[in-house]
């Protein structure tokens, strides 16, 4: 008989006024008790729609009968069989627009917590509470697959080839993988131990991961054909914040996301700062400066309300507590400089379809951060004849093999559609999966 209260459990988190002042991670996940409760609320539907909204196909309700059973063993197993990094997308999916959007409890009440439960599981694997580990790895099929990038396209790519007899070598261009789970998300909302323990998971399954090396004009994608390799998945991200185009952009003081996020703490951007972008990594970028030391902090954004910016809700909540000041319906149109030179002002417009602005103020300000949207750098597609590009500059592929116009090379993740999600890039790679297989197959 299912526990038919209304709400969820609610996600234990670290005080607002303390967690200001430290990277650790805001949410504290579900323990054990919580968690067999929170399952106990899921209806088992016959047709379950929230698989439906999974990208990857998760086993929702399957998973969720064993955790509330009990047997947390049991429940790992399933969700790890659908999902390489089930403790990172049950910490950073966009649960409200895919499983949970579509959770028939959410219809009257609250959707069935299926992230925190996912993470709920992950994590207990992770803390090495059971002997489930990587499943064998099936026959080796005799063929080897490069992958380029080892963020969640290119693992998740990379996975789901090993679990059809392929050799995967994962090359990457920084010293640590992981893509933006390492270099981009922070540590309090996704620890680095989180992301290396999931990492070596797949690593001790049998995918071989070379960090520290740049596919580009001196080591290409041909070299990778030459090398013996039969196809090649490029998951190579879209590692540059586009620019914004407004007077003062250059100025001393204006930084974008990614030259901020990576920054050690202890690092300051001064007292105010103001955020440019409307998605999780511009929330990022704001929330980290406010753990800079940063005492206010303005996220500046298009969304029509802080309800509607394309980052998860409850971090979006968790920032207001912070003491974020989220500016909706309104885009920069010019940094000011002081008289030193250096960034003193943001002007910021609300413009309306017709081009008219309704709304114009100045913030003044020490930094300004450009987190607006990110698009793929350019060298991949530079160094590789043959291989197109879309019109808003990343890597043109198949929606559905991730087939590319140069045979043998395909892609997928945040490289074919600019900054996107972690779980869209996940989808993207092992669609490309099973892309190459056929490929290679037909051969
Ligand atoms: C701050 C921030 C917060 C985010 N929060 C969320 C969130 O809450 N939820 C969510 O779903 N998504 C979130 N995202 C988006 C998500 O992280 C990305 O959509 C996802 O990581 C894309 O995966 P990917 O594998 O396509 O690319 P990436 O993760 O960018 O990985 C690409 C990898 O390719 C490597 N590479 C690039 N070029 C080369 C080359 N030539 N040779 C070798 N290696 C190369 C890079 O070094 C990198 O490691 C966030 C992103 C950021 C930046
Ligand atoms: S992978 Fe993401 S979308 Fe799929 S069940 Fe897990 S949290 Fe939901």
């Amino acid at each position: 008989m299912a526990n038919m209260r209304m709400d969820k459990n609610p996600m234990p988190e670290q005080d607002p006024a303390l967690r200001r002042g430290n990277f650790d991670e805001v949410a504290l996940g579900y323990d054990r008790e919580t968690a067999m409760d929170e399952a106990a609320r899921c209806l088992r539907c016959k047709v379950p729609k929230c698989v439906q909204g999974c990208p990857v196909s998760v086993p929702i309700p399957a998973f969720i009968a064993q955790v509330a059973a009990g047997d947390m063993e049991a429940a790992y197993a399933a969700v790890a069989a659908a999902n390489d990094l089930p403790a990172v997308c049950g910490r950073l999916c966009h649960q409200e627009d895919r499983c949970e959007g579509q959770c028939i409890r959410g219809i009257k009440g609250e959707s069935v917590a299926i992230g925190a439960l996912e993470r709920f599981v992950a994590d207990w694997h992770l803390a090495g509470r059971t002997a489930q580990d990587a499943p064998p790895a099936p026959e080796p099929n005799g063929h080897s697959v490069a992958v380029i990038g080892s963020g969640p396209a290119g693992l998740a790519c990379a996975g789901e080839l090993l679990r059809r007899g392929y050799d995967v070598t994962v090359f990457d261009a920084f010293r640590h993988p992981g893509g933006m789970l390492t270099h981009g998300v922070p540590s309090f909302r996704l620890p680095r131990a989180v992301v290396e323990k999931e990492i070596a998971r797949l690593e001790r399954a049998g995918v071989k991961i070379v960090t520290g090396v740049q596919i580009d004009e001196n080591r290409s994608i041909d070299s990778l054909f030459e090398e013996g390799f039969e196809a090649v998945f490029i998951g190579a991200g879209a590692g540059v914040n586009v620019p914004l185009n407004i007077p003062g952009e250059d100025l001393k003081g204006v930084y974008t996301a990614y030259q901020t996020l990576p920054l050690a703490e202890g690092v300051s951007l001064g007292k105010r700062v103001a955020v440019l972008g409307s998605g999780d990594m511009a929330l990022d970028a704001a929330r980290s400066a406010v753990r800079y030391g940063a005492e206010q902090v303005w996220l500046i954004c298009r969304a029509a309300a802080a309800e509607a910016l394309y980052a998860r809700k409850e971090d979006v909540a968790r920032a207001q507590a912070e003491g974020i000041e989220i500016l909706p319906d309104h885009e920069a149109a010019e940094i000011l400089a002081g008289p030193d030179g250096r960034v003193a002002g943001v002007r910021a417009v609300s413009v309306e379809p017709d081009g008219s602005q309704t709304d114009e103020r100045v913030i003044a300000v020490d930094t300004v951060v450009n987190a607006a949207s990110a698009s793929t750098g350019q060298r991949l597609l530079d160094s590789t004849p043959g291989l197109n590009a879309t019109a808003a500059g990343g890597v043109a592929a198949d929606a559905v093999t991730g087939a590319t116009s140069r045979v043998g090379v395909f892609a997928g993740g945040d490289a074919v559609t600019g900054a996107a999600t972690v779980i869209g890039a996940m989808a993207a790679g092992r669609r490309a999966a099973a892309g190459i297989d056929v490929y290679i197959n037909s051969r």
